[in-house]
């Protein structure tokens, strides 16, 4: 099944189908449609609300079932931030870069034991009947002293579960315990038993 993917992050949308296509579905992104979607604001206050949001708005575009992902990484010694706001933690249109410098420059003084967070992940399918089947996935970690490994993106090489950063594991490692894999997983079931429900 081929769903179009309101993500206009390449690295998430690659993430997305490395963890879809085995489960036989497609997230089709806006450039294989020839169709440019509509910019969505992120201005809501949880992460279902926003990635709702997102896939309302690409399924109104196109009239094709819609996945959208909202996702991000809260601190406990930061009261729960960046959280929705990870991806413009530093600022709008903030690099990876700028915003793994501010975490690490907010946790300088923040001991090891005290530098717990976790990833978390809602997707979100809207279909032009209006129905919407939604998962969340958790995954808890450390955030390390300094970044480590190239792989990922985002906060990945800040990340760290039993001794090893996002960012240093292969994508299969990172998709078998990340927040993205878990929610994923878990919308394919709800997805199987969507589709093959009596209407
Ligand atoms: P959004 O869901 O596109 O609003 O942005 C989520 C932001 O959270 C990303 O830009 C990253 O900064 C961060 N994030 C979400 N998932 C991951 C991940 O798997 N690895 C690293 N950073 C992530």
């Amino acid at each position: 099944m081929k769903l179009i993917t309101a993500s206009k992050n390449p690295k998430k949308i690659k993430e997305l189908n490395r963890i879809l296509q085995p489960l036989g579905i497609q997230a089709v992104h806006e450039d294989d449609c020839g169709i440019c979607l509509p910019e969505v604001v992120e201005d809501g206050e949880t992460f279902l609300e926003n990635a709702k949001k997102k896939a309302v708005s690409a399924m109104q575009a196109t009239g094709l079932p819609a996945i959208a992902d909202d996702s991000g990484l809260c601190v406990a010694a930061l009261d729960g931030a960046p959280g929705v706001y990870s991806a413009r933690f530093s600022g709008e249109n903030a690099t990876d870069e700028q915003n793994n410098q501010k975490l690490l420059k907010l946790l300088e003084n923040v001991p090891e034991e005290k530098r717990d967070a976790y990833f978390i992940s809602v997707i979100c399918v809207v279909f032009p009947n209006g129905d919407i089947l939604s998962a969340e996935g958790r995954v808890d970690g450390k955030i390390a002293f300094e970044p480590s490994g190239s792989g990922g993106f985002g906060y990945d090489p800040l990340f760290v579960v039993d001794g090893k950063s996002f960012g240093e594991m292969t994508a299969q490692q990172k998709d078998a315990i990340s927040h993205r894999g878990r929610a994923l997983r878990q919308i394919a079931v709800k997805l199987e038993e969507y589709l093959h429900a009596d209407k």
